[in-house]
């Protein structure tokens, strides 16, 4: 609540339009009196050696010890000799599920209604670990590797993360039918888990089934766990399920207790500096980070300004049909707190 010490979050406003959304973050969370003091951290326009990218370190250094940041889109640095942007955090940091709250806004019409579920994706390992090569001529080989560990972690915070946000069900999403080593073990380490929760249903979806179960009827859906490459594929799939990735908030989740909320989208260089992006998906991930640290006051507040806002269409930037500013929309979810 407003009046206990303020806890100091690191924000980092991003490339592009990033800043511009990063102004109506802190405006908004300003107006709504959220006790949180940003730490600035830029990305930086050469490489920094000791983390071999474009991030300093004192800006990883600053999530470690805050334990929480915002993070803007960030445009991808071309050129050769350095990580990216994104794999320097996650290695970095640990981030190992990517959490992604995707739920309809009313008066934003789709073709669905109702929509209230939760993507998370184990990020670390599965298809994506990086063990690609040529065995010979002709013939290349990936390597998929899950792991007892990975899976269980994950599969933690898929049961926490539903107990701690009133949700009633957690599906695990999977191939175990064809692969059955890997798969099999996510999905056993689902189960063991599940045991340690018997107030919040579990039950296992095969993908494909999935798939067509989401785009016929996504409201049979709340909490979906899910390896990497599927995760990927399936946050989008929902993303597009309520709009679009301009809409939709994500949050990563790291070694010892880090969060990293980020807006899905990127750092849209055709709009930047021109106020007309739209705030909501890097609101509503303010929003994820405000319950991460368990604010859920503050966070209803804020979720529900930015809902009216957009039921109310008055105020909607281009994105949304609209021709209000990033200024204007800003200045509407303000008055809605
Ligand atoms: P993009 O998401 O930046 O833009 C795609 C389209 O959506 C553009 O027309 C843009 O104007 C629009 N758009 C995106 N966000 C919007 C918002 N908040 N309000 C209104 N319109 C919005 O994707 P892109 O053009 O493929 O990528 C641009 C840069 O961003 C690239 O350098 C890319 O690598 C980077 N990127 C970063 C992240 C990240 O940091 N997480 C994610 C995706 C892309």
């Amino acid at each position: 609540s407003s009046g206990s010490t303020p806890i100091t979050a690191t924000l980092f406003p991003g490339d592009g339009i990033g800043p511009e959304i990063a102004v109506a973050v802190k405006k908004v969370f300003s107006t709504a009196e959220v006790p949180i003091e940003w730490e600035e951290h830029y990305v930086g326009e050469t490489v920094d050696n000791r983390t071999n990218s474009f991030l300093t370190l004192e800006s990883l250094e600053s999530v470690r010890r805050n334990k929480v940041g915002l993070k803007g889109p960030m445009a991808t640095p071309i050129g050769k000799g350095h990580r990216s942007l994104n794999l320097t955090l996650r290695k970095e940091l640990g981030l190992y599920a990517n959490v992604r709250p995707c739920y309809s806004l009313p008066g934003y019409k789709t073709r669905y209604d109702g929509v209230n579920l939760v993507t998370i994706r184990e990020n670390t390992e599965g298809e994506y670990s990086g063990l690609e090569h040529q065995v010979v001529k002709g013939v290349v080989e990936s390597i998929k590797i899950i792991t007892r560990q990975a899976s269980l972690r994950v599969a933690e915070y898929a049961f926490h993360y539903a107990v701690a946000n009133g949700r009633k069900r957690v599906s695990a999403i999977h191939k175990a039918n064809i692969m059955r080593k890997t798969d099999g073990l996510f999905l056993k380490c689902c189960r063991e888990v599940a045991e340690k929760y018997p107030e919040i249903a579990y039950e296992e979806v095969i993908i494909d089934n999935c798939c067509m179960m989401l785009v016929k009827n996504p409201t049979l859906f709340d909490v979906l766990v899910m390896p990497n490459l599927y995760g990927d594929i399936i946050s989008d799939l929902c993303a597009g399920l309520i709009g679009g990735l301009g809409l939709t908030p994500s949050c990563n989740i790291g070694e010892d207790g880090i969060a990293l909320a980020e807006a899905v989208h990127g750092s849209a260089p055709d709009i930047a500096g021109k106020n007309l992006a739209n705030p909501t998906a890097l609101l509503l991930s303010g929003v994820s980070m405000l319950r991460h640290l368990e604010m859920n006051d503050k966070a209803d507040q804020i979720h529900k300004a930015v809902l009216n806002t957009i039921s109310e269409g008055k105020f909607l930037t281009g994105d949304l049909g609209g021709n209000a500013s990033t200024t204007d929309f800003t200045k509407a979810v303000c008055n809605h707190l």
